[in-house]
């Protein structure tokens, strides 16, 4: 087996791959408006009710109709997902492992197909979109490979005369509720974990975002899953979610997204129903309100870099976005000029344009949430650049920077999830650990600096999941940056890392006497 690495960035300066993916787009939106069934036992099953997924970049443009399940298909799709596990259970690891190779393989050879669908529904830039597509590919690859070393247990003690071995099983019928801001590689990343592991999925995929998780389900289903392993379940979270996190059938829930909702989440699945023969387990991968440091003896021009491109990436959509940078007192005004500058060179519109750096927000709701923190902004600090939006044909939101904010200030502790940084200015290191670890997150930090010093105290202090020095808090990579929070920010579960796919299986010990 080839040794895991990671999918390769297009390289868009190539005008070869510029018009592969021009093309890509153009067929994409040939396709757009389709209707999508849900899947359930392998049955597909079309319902009155739709989710109709627009293009945040042009809401006239509706880029697919989901059908929606109600409890009834829930109910339908629990019972499928308890009878399959009885036979994908016994399934080797390795024949497991390599369904979702071909999985793998089926979206490489699709690969801007796949991208072109999150520039439409997620309004994502190219380079975001082929990343989110890479990653989706990586977690495949990844936890294929890593399910192969498990397969055979772990290595434990034996006395004479006793075999003892440590094995990992599945866990049960496992519920997903992935978020939308990463549309294809999370949500394909925390259905693939628990497959491989030998559990079912009930997917139930993010409104904003239902076709490009429909497209990815036909991909299983192309690569050989059987019929009741996987079951498509899009639905409102009052109705189908909080259904299927409370039925006494399952038995964890795989949950990325707010805060508010993975709490909720998390209390309820500690309920035991009747007739539940297990206690449930969570993993919550929730928010964060991430934090660039730079000290006085930094590289200007590189924190300046990291700092912009952390917070406007994905417009700031990405729960490692660094939506504070605390500078030091004797840099501060530099720093801060220079991320001005750059974030007035930086271009918002429709995404499916190459040149622009930034496409919408997600939502209209997301719209007036962010909008209503740039309020906010404007009366705790100082607007320094952007700080304008334009929802009449999507959602359009400036790059927007606040300088001289409290620590304590509403816009330096709550997560706005959108192209908003503000700046707070401190005095010596010691003031800038204590205000980076102000907020109830702690998901991702950078820290830039040429001090050794800082950095070995920064790795025990800066209570974050992903802590990065001299470079950007975004862009982790699946098996180089596994990815989880302290705080807040939720179970710290490190997907794409070496621990994640343990958390969906039970270990088992075996001795005999001989
Ligand atoms: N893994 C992503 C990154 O490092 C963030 C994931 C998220 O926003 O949910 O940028």
């Amino acid at each position: 087996m080839i040794p895991y690495k990671h999918e390769p960035f297009t390289d868009f300066t190539v005008e070869e791959n510029k018009k592969e993916f021009e093309a890509a787009l153009e067929k994409v939106k040939g396709e757009l408006g389709k209707d999508h069934d849900l899947l359930v036992n392998g049955e597909r099953i079309s319902t009155d009710d739709k989710i109709v997924s627009v293009n945040p970049a042009n809401k006239e443009q509706v880029i697919g109709r989901v059908s929606k399940a109600n409890k009834d298909i829930a109910e339908q799709a629990i019972q499928a997902a308890d009878e399959a596990i009885k036979s994908w259970r016994k399934w080797t690891p390795r024949a497991r492992a390599e369904l979702l190779f071909r999985a793998a393989a089926i979206v490489r050879r699709r690969k801007h197909e796949f991208s072109a669908y999150l520039v439409y529904e997620a309004g994502k830039p190219w380079k975001e979109a082929d990343a989110d597509t890479a990653e989706a590919i990586d977690f495949m690859e990844y936890y294929a490979r890593q399910m192969i070393e498990l397969g055979e247990g772990k290595a434990i003690n034996s006395r004479p005369g006793e075999d003892n071995r440590y094995v990992y099983k599945p866990t049960g019928v496992t519920v997903v509720i992935p978020p939308w801001n990463f549309a294809f590689a999370i949500m394909a990343g925390t259905t693939v974990a628990p497959i491989v592991t030998g559990n079912t999925v009930l997917l139930k995929p993010a409104s904003a975002t239902p076709v490009i998780a429909a497209k990815f389900v036909e991909v299983l289903v192309e690569a050989g899953l059987p019929k009741g392993v996987l079951n498509f379940v899009p639905g409102s979270g009052a109705e189908v979610g909080d259904y299927l996190v409370d039925h006494p059938k399952t038995a964890l829930i795989s949950f990325t997204g707010s805060r508010e909702v993975g709490t909720r989440i998390f209390e309820r699945a500690a309920k035991v129903h009747p007739g539940q023969t297990h206690l449930k387990r969570v993993i919550a991968e929730m928010g964060g309100k991430d934090t660039v440091v730079v000290e006085k003896d930094a590289d200007l021009e590189l924190a300046a870099q990291a700092i912009t491109v952390s917070a406007f990436g994905f417009s700031g959509q990405k729960c490692s976005a660094g939506s504070r940078a605390v500078v030091h007192e004797d840099v501060y005004d530099q720093v801060l000029d220079r991320v001005i500058e750059l974030t007035n060179e930086l271009t918002v519109g429709d995404t499916t344009d190459h040149e622009n750096y930034m496409g919408p927000v997600i939502d209209q709701g997301a719209y007036d949430k962010i909008m209503s923190y740039i309020e906010i902004g404007k009366e705790e600090g100082r607007l320094v650049a952007g700080g304008t939006g334009d929802d009449s044909k999507g959602f359009f939101i400036q790059p927007t920077v606040f300088a001289d904010l409290d620590p304590e200030a509403r816009i330096q502790q709550e997560e706005i999830f959108g192209p908003v940084v503000a700046f707070t200015k401190v005095k010596d290191f010691d003031e800038a650990m204590e205000v980076a670890n102000n907020t109830e997150y702690g998901l991702t930090g950078a820290l830039i600096t040429n001090n050794r010093e800082y950095i070995e105290r920064a790795k025990d202090e800066f209570q974050v999941g992903n802590l990065y020095f001299n470079r950007n808090c975004t862009g982790a990579i699946v098996g180089y940056h596994p990815f989880g929070g302290f705080k807040m920010s939720g179970t710290d579960s490190k997907a794409g890392g070496p621990d994640y796919l343990i958390l969906h299986m039970q270990a088992k010990t075996i001795s005999e006497m001989f």
